[in-house]
């Protein structure tokens, strides 16, 4: 059976500030719902607004209890917060991702945070506009900060620089999570490295060993110099200076005319990403074009042609006149 929705009404909860309309609201955009797209097309005037930061890091690092710490930081200056938890590697962790789900529950019972877990329901390109997505929705609801943590490696990790105007990539002084770290990329995408579990004696050494990976990175006169911040969450320690180099950062993006370059970079890539989206599943589902790739596909398997050539035959069916 298929529930009918009145959108009109739930966009009216929506402005009247309803956490329920919100919540319903982002059920929708994980179900991929085309209810979900008239409401982000009625509401999408009104983004834009608040500050975004991306938090990362590999699992175990602190990233849920600095969020908190963080998130109460920012309450105590009476900001708003929604809070995103995006798992991209498995559909079934959800709301267990929050780490210590009483502390979350803390938050999530004060009427000026809104937290939520978003899990992959199929690929990941879904999880990736759903972030997006459900970052607009809580921007629009009038948050002034949307914290987006993420977890899970490779692509996903890293798409988070687009999606955050500040990225903070949490390590910990154990296991060589440096060099993991530049392994994986994460060094790229840092504005701020924060080496938590600084109540561990190896945190000092750990921070200046990153500091020193930064320092061989060639960065230009004007740019951007990641900081490198100690915390200890669990103590709660460290969280206002990592709020002041996040502020930092704020306004070197400001002043050096970045944000503006983001934010266009950002909603360039959404529609062309939802180009492509549309383009392929059309594509690759009418009959006609369903029906050669089947049949030459047989022969790319029997190496009779390659991959290229199929291409490039089945691009002549693209009938778009530009
Ligand atoms: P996440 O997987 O990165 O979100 O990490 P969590 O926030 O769930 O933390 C993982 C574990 O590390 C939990 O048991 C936390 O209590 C612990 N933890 C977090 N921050 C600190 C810290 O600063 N010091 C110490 N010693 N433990 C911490």
């Amino acid at each position: 059976m298929r529930m009918e929705i009145d959108i009109d009404k739930l966009v009216e909860e929506f402005e009247r500030g309803s956490r329920v309309a919100v919540a319903r609201l982002i059920t929708l955009i994980e179900n991929d719902s085309d209810s979900a797209q008239v409401v982000l097309d009625r509401i999408f005037s009104r983004t834009q607004k608040a500050y975004r930061i991306g938090f990362t890091g590999p699992p175990g690092a602190g990233k849920s209890t600095l969020v908190y710490r963080l998130s109460k930081y920012y309450r105590a200056l009476d900001k708003t917060i929604g809070i995103i938890a995006v798992d991209p590697t498995s559909p079934f962790s959800g709301g267990a991702l929050l780490g210590d789900r009483i502390r979350m529950q803390e938050l999530t019972s004060d009427p000026g945070v809104f937290v939520r877990s978003l899990a992959s329901r199929g690929s990941l390109g879904g999880i990736s506009r759903c972030t997006d997505d459900v970052a607009d929705l809580l921007d629009a609801f009038g948050k002034d900060l949307i914290l987006i943590e993420t977890v899970g490696v490779g692509q996903s990790e890293l798409e988070i620089a687009e999606k955050a105007h500040t990225v903070v990539v949490i390590l910990v002084p154990e296991s060589g999570d440096s060099i993991q770290a530049m392994k994986a990329g994460l060094m790229e995408i840092g504005d701020i490295f924060v080496m938590n579990k600084a109540d561990h004696s190896s945190a000092e050494v750990a921070a200046r060993e990153i500091e020193d990976t930064l320092r061989l990175k060639d960065t230009s006169e004007g740019d951007w110099r990641p900081r490198v911040v100690l915390t200890s969450a669990i103590e709660n320690r460290g969280v206002e200076e990592l709020a002041t180099a996040i502020e930092e950062h704020r306004e070197y993006l400001l002043t050096a005319g970045v944000l503006e370059k983001k934010r266009r970079k950002n909603l360039y890539s959404r529609v062309r990403e939802n180009i492509l989206e549309r383009l392929e599943e059309r594509f690759l589902n009418s009959e006609l074009v369903a029906g050669i790739l089947k049949k030459r596909m047989e022969d790319v398997y029997a190496l009779k042609v390659s991959p290229y050539r199929v291409a490039r035959e089945l691009e002549q069916y693209l009938k778009i006149d530009i």
